[in-house]
């Protein structure tokens, strides 16, 4: 009989073949976030990562390491330009690293050996993972209806849309459990009067950093009607198999993949005025030269550095962005 492990993992990946082995799959940022963020940014600048490097991957470190992780995988292809190097720092600390890699020209012959090596890994077949997906679809279906309910009803705000949408990377390790809280919270929301009427935002990259840009958006006269990155992560295209379920994932390939993506979504969901994310120090920054080049609509773009709340320079920035749009 197999042991169940908790299995770190760096990014979005097939957690369909982790849980399939029986494992519970934790998605390290989202842990980190959830708990005390400056201490792991502390800890591991202590440990001697750079200013120069992204907070998320310092994050990710000493989080991996307190939060009783017995693996991790980490996605070196298609995601971090640093997450080599920060599995080389966790294999050092004595924790077993898995490598995972999206094939960067988004084929699916070279995805599928990718997905097989990690069923060979996790000793499972592909008849078991295509199983598990199956079962995540059905939450996964659910999740559009949240994010339906988010544009068209205006019944969930943006801030519960990325909550949800994100959290959805790893099922909270417990697909059941989460699955029974999102049928809670949607007969919940069912009984709402619908939002009034504000800017409609899109919300483009890596999720926030800052505690409340969400909070702050609402209380400038917006709401976010569009999460890119995180409904990325729900993999909502509900694709045959597993292998185009992670060739239809945008976020490990290239920025037009993601672009005819979000110009798909805007005119759908009618928004007006773009937000585009960066990382402090993150590759991310050059992509989104393109993402605003291309996107014909208000761009505000936004770099954040620290888990914190918005500093007074970037809240200048968001409020002369929303005085100027809400009023025309
Ligand atoms: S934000 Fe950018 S630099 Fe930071 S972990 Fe994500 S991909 Fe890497």
């Amino acid at each position: 009989m197999k042991t169940c492990k908790k299995i770190g993992f760096t990014t979005s990946m097939p957690v369909e073949v982790l849980f399939a082995a029986g494992h519970i799959p934790v998605d390290i940022n989202n842990i980190l976030m959830s708990g005390d963020p400056v201490r792991h940014i502390r800890q591991a600048e202590l440990k001697g990562f750079p200013r120069t490097v992204c907070t998320w991957i310092k994050g990710n470190y000493a989080t991996a390491l307190s939060a009783n992780l017995d693996e991790v995988v980490g996605v070196i292809q298609g995601d971090c330009s640093n997450t080599h190097s920060l599995l080389m720092m966790l294999s050092d600390e004595g924790m077993p690293v898995t490598f995972f890699s999206f094939p960067p020209q988004r084929e699916d012959d070279e995805l599928n050996r990718e997905i097989t090596k990690l069923e060979e890994r996790y000793e499972v077949s592909r008849n078991e993972t295509e199983k598990v997906k199956q079962r995540l679809d059905g939450i996964r279906r659910k999740l559009r209806i949240l994010d339906d309910l988010t544009w068209k009803e205006r019944l969930v705000t943006g801030r519960e849309n990325h909550w949800w949408l994100i959290n959805s990377s790893d099922f909270m390790g417990d697909p059941d459990g989460f699955e029974e809280r999102l049928d809670a919270f949607l007969d919940q929301v069912r009984n709402r009067d619908p939002l009034p009427h504000k800017l409609r935002i899109g919300y483009l990259g890596v999720p926030p950093i800052y505690l409340n840009l969400y909070d702050t958006i609402t209380d400038l006269g917006g709401d976010v009607l569009f999460n890119e990155v995180q409904r990325q992560f729900a993999m909502p295209a509900l694709e045959s198999d597993i292998v185009q379920q992670y060739l239809t994932f945008t976020y490990p390939y290239s920025v037009f993949d993601r672009l005819h993506d979000i110009q798909t979504e805007i005119l759908k969901r009618g928004i007006d005025a773009v937000i585009g994310y960066t990382q402090s120090f993150c590759h991310l920054q050059i992509d989104n030269i393109l993402l605003k080049k291309y996107i014909d609509l208000p761009f505000l773009t936004l770099e954040g550095d620290q888990p914190e709340i918005i500093d007074q320079r970037t809240l200048l920035r968001l409020e002369s962005f929303f005085e100027v749009h809400t009023s025309t």
